[in-house]
């Protein structure tokens, strides 16, 4: 069980959620930030934080909403960085990819 970011961090990513996280579990891409599951001890501090309300806790996500826990989850296997655990952020945990699904999200405006 973690938390997962949705689709309104995209082009929005100002980075507030990574300075709370106590095991540096958010990781950054080119349009979003990804948690990484296998690492987020499922605090919730992020989500507090969050000024476009951008992060779900996995058992509360909408229907509409359910395709981010495999979008954070894919972030970090082969398909798209392949990083697996790193174990918390380091500067070489970032990277301008992300998940397919978000590099072609049509934003509204
Ligand atoms: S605080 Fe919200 S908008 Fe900012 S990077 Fe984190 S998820 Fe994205
Ligand atoms: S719920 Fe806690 S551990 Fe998980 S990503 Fe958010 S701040 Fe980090």
């Amino acid at each position: 069980m973690s938390y997962v970011i949705i689709s309104d961090c995209i082009d929005i990513k100002d980075g507030g959620c990574t300075l709370v996280c106590p095991v540096n579990c958010i990781y950054e891409g080119g349009r979003m930030f990804y948690i990484n599951p296998d690492e987020c001890i499922n605090c919730g501090l992020c989500e507090s934080i969050c000024p476009v309300d951008a992060i779900r806790k996995i058992s509360e996500v909408t229907e509409e909403e359910a395709p981010y826990v495999a979008v954070n989850k894919e972030f970090f296997e082969e398909k798209v960085t392949g990083w697996g655990m790193p174990d918390g952020w380091t500067k070489e945990y970032t990277t301008d990819q992300d998940h397919p699904q978000i590099a072609n999200f049509k934003t509204k405006k």
